[in-house]
């Protein structure tokens, strides 16, 4: 891979972290807002719901970024874009799409095949 690309994807990766602070952060204060509100009896299932929603989505963010974070450190150590799994080269094609996938298509699937995750509704 070329240090222009290597940049470019390091760029790409900076700025998906940005993003997720910046709406994890906007979700605290959203949260902030509705548990300070007086909520009456009969809209406490409501807001139950949008509890474990909260979580679930937290969750999700949390886990894109600790991805960023570790295809970061893999640059630093010259093991970006490499497939932990089969230790293939990954096409640029895939990393600008996923510049911190941590996985090639292929064992990618593979993966999702054999822990078919619930998707989260909204
Ligand atoms: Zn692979």
């Amino acid at each position: 891979m070329s240090e222009k690309d290597l940049t470019h994807l390091k760029d790409l990766l900076l700025r998906q972290r940005r993003e997720i602070l910046v709406r994890l952060q906007g979700l605290e204060s959203d949260w902030q807002a509705l548990s300070e509100r007086d909520i009456e009896r009969e809209e406490e299932a409501q807001k139950a719901d949008l509890a474990s929603l909260f979580d679930q989505l937290e969750e999700r963010e949390r886990q894109e970024l600790e991805d960023i974070e570790l295809a970061l450190t893999k640059m630093v150590n010259v093991t970006y874009g490499i497939c932990e799994k089969c230790r293939k080269q990954l096409s640029l094609e895939r990393l600008e799409v996923l510049p911190a996938t941590r996985f090639c298509r292929k064992c990618e699937a593979e993966m999702e095949e054999k822990q078919k995750k619930p998707a989260i509704l909204p």
